[in-house]
């Protein structure tokens, strides 16, 4: 299996993951035209995409959502709270109504040979979910926008090769930023997004033996900078009851609005 991020932050999200076969992507939350560019880069065009799965309709993830289902007719995956909330949104534009794929969190479904399992998350969204791709013996996670963790998340993410785990902000930046109150007490709050600190925390007790990469994503562009995501995901691993250290696994921040690697599970 493989999987690159297009972008990831709080101003656009589309991930690509795949087997030697089949390939979705998880949100459309940039332009039709830098999907399409993210994609040429690891020999990929959106039309190979044989699914579009959405995690919630908040714009960074939809926003070139419309472009794409017009352009190409790719079929869309989302659960049936999230269908509803990119139908209210104009700035998406008429999409096919037989395009949409109405999902079940907790249901898994395919798409050619991967196996989607799609997994709650406790976001300010109509439905919002995760995913785990699985294929063969292989999966890999893809988890943003949340704003806590229990077990049943810890559960869901077990035993992955690879995943793509939020690290959105630095309490203190935010904390001491410019944005309104209200809106710091959204992010740090139930519903909103993983600090730096619970990531890592997070990421100790998802951590195996055979975890081959991690990548960090969805970063605020006011509220964190990408060494402060890294060292501080790292030393929470390392200070957590855990068996490992901080730099026992490949662990990278995805760029926000360039290409990743290609990083690939076997
Ligand atoms: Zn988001
Ligand atoms: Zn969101």
């Amino acid at each position: 299996m493989e999987f690159f991020s297009i972008a990831s932050g709080s101003s656009g999200n589309c991930i690509c993951v795949g087997s030697d076969e089949t390939h979705v992507m998880i949100d459309a939350g940039i332009s039709g035209k830098r999907i399409e560019a993210g994609m040429n880069a690891y020999d990929l065009t959106t039309k190979d995409m044989q699914g579009v799965l959405i995690t919630h309709e908040h714009s960074d993830h939809i926003s070139g959502l419309g472009v794409i289902a017009r352009k190409y007719g790719i079929p869309i995956y989302a659960t049936e709270g999230t269908i509803q909330g990119i139908l209210s949104t104009k700035s998406v534009g008429k999409i096919d109504p037989s395009l949409f794929h109405p999902i079940v969190p907790d249901e898994a479904f395919q798409i050619g040979d991967l196996e989607i399992h799609p997994i709650h998350i406790s976001h300010d969204a109509a439905d919002p979910v995760a995913y785990v791709v699985k294929n063969n013996e292989h999966k890999i996670g893809v988890l943003t926008d949340l704003g806590i963790y229990d077990d049943y998340i810890i559960d869901k993410m077990s035993g992955l090769d690879a995943m793509l785990l939020e690290a959105n902000h630095d309490v203190n930046m935010l904390q001491v930023g410019s944005y309104p109150y209200p809106l710091k007490m959204r992010i740090l709050g139930e519903y909103g997004h993983l600090s730096n600190e619970l990531s890592g925390q997070l990421l100790g007790k998802l951590l195996h033996d055979d975890m081959k990469h991690v990548l960090l994503g969805h970063l605020s562009k006011e509220n964190n900078l990408p060494e402060l995501a890294y060292e501080t995901v790292r030393l929470e691993v390392t200070m957590g009851e855990n068996p490992y250290k901080g730099n026992d696994f490949p662990i990278e921040v995805a760029p926000r609005s360039e290409v990743s690697r290609l990083i690939k599970v076997s």
